[in-house]
């Protein structure tokens, strides 16, 4: 290879004898000196021996496209308030490791997206932390809501985008669905699979539809994505409903057994199902959390003296993630879990049962195993997803008032407080 001022994070064309390949300009591997490694277009780092590549052209220097754009604030456009909490959607690339890392200035994520602005002001950006979402719990929910809280009572504010990692960002978004509920303007949650400075990045149209989201009337606690693998529109979807369903596509989130909002293209919102209007007024975030509750998965052969441990470790509630219609093994099985499940309710442990089929509803009368296993008191919680029947028990064990009762805690978990629950007739 001859010289070349290609600098780690250029974009470069790669020449070899008989093919050419673009991507980003890596830094070589430190005990291989003879590779040159490029991230290609679909994410993947390829290396080629340095003896072997012809050419290396620059296409585009790193940080050209970050310096050159400025952001301007339009007295004619709404203003937005945005939340950044970290994800792959403020992170780019690190070109000595290949990897991707958080952005160090966040707010320079506008930078790479300045369509955002074509539609409307962000007039105000707050990063409350930058992590992982694998690596969040319910005390960064709670940070974010009391964020969110302050943004919505601002009446500058049109409404609000929060971007956060995808792995568990249902989980945050059935969070605040609970903790922000009676909303007065609208809260949307986005992300991007790819980050940004992949020419396949998804955040570009991610962030135009959170823009007319958050200026439109849902007021609603929702997740805006892409709605198919192409870059054509989005979905508007209920921030209880929804669930992360792929793992690398851009639609990687679906409704589950739901349906949208809206479908969101850059210039229009089409209405899709119903939600609550914005309405005037302040609101306050509910936050109370109880943080000793546990989603346990059923298995075949699974031990019920797994909840042993729970109740040892002084847990307040399980969701059980059953089979099909809600079976765990019964009394014909050689581990059955009806005489435990009896014991450790009896000692004062909640225990909710959803389905790890994700889609449909749980319905305990059709098989014997079933009748016998809700005859024990576990709570059936209809089609609410695994991932949002957790989040819902810590936040109702959260509130003593509700907690201290049993039967006060079952029917908190079966009544439908933010679209977690779907009517039997629509589905
Ligand atoms: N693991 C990352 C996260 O959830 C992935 C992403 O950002 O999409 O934060």
């Amino acid at each position: 290879m001859e010289k070349t001022n290609a600098v780690p994070g250029d974009y470069v064309e790669l020449s070899l004898v008989n093919r050419d390949y673009q991507g980003v300009f890596l830094e070589s591997p430190e005990n291989e000196k003879g590779i040159v490694l490029l991230k290609l277009d679909s994410g993947y780092n390829i290396g080629f021996v340095k003896k072997e590549v012809m050419e290396v052209k620059v296409l585009k220097k790193a940080e050209e496209k970050i310096e050159e754009l400025e952001i301007k604030k339009n007295s004619e456009k709404p203003n937005v308030a945005m939340i950044i909490t970290g994800g792959t959607i403020a992170a780019r690339l690190n070109p000595s490791k290949g990897g991707v890392d958080w952005l160090d200035n966040p707010a320079s994520l506008f930078k790479f997206y300045p369509e955002i602005f074509k539609l409307v002001n962000v007039s105000k950006v707050e990063v409350p932390f930058m992590k992982a979402s694998e690596d969040m719990d319910f005390k960064d929910w709670q940070k974010i809501a009391r964020v969110a809280v302050k943004l919505l009572n601002d009446t500058n504010v049109k409404g609000i985008i929060i971007t956060h990692g995808t792995d568990f960002l249902h989980y945050t978004s059935a969070a605040l669905s609970f903790f922000l509920k009676d909303l007065n303007k609208p809260v949307v949650l986005t992300y991007s699979q790819r980050s940004i400075d992949r020419a396949s990045s998804d955040a570009n149209l991610n962030l135009q539809c959170s823009a007319l989201a958050a200026i439109s009337d849902i007021a609603e606690v929702m997740l805006v994505g892409h709605a198919s693998e192409n870059d054509d529109f989005c979905f508007a979807m209920p921030g209880a409903k929804v669930r992360k369903l792929h793992t690398s596509r851009r639609d990687a989130f679906k409704v589950v057994n739901g349906k949208p909002f809206a479908k969101i293209f850059t210039d229009k919102v089409i209405n899709v199902s119903e939600y609550n209007q914005r309405k005037k007024g302040k609101i306050k975030a509910d936050t109370s959390f109880e943080e000793k509750v546990a989603l346990v998965k059923i298995y075949p052969g699974q031990n019920p003296e797994i909840l042993d441990y729970y109740l040892k470790k002084k847990y307040k509630g399980i969701v059980l993630e059953m089979s099909g219609l809600g079976h765990a093994p019964g009394k014909r099985a050689r581990n059955s879990w009806i005489s435990k499940l009896k014991e450790v309710q009896k000692r004062g442990l909640i225990v909710c049962a959803t389905s790890q089929c994700i889609n449909g509803r749980v319905d305990p009368l059709v098989y014997s195993n079933g009748r016998e296993l809700l005859e024990t008191g576990i709570i059936y919680l209809e089609d609410m997803l695994s991932e949002t029947a957790l989040v819902k028990l810590g936040w109702i064990l959260g509130h003593k008032e509700w907690a201290k009762n049993r039967d006060a805690v079952k029917a908190k978990m079966l009544e439908n407080i933010v679209g977690e629950i779907s009517d039997r007739l629509e589905n």
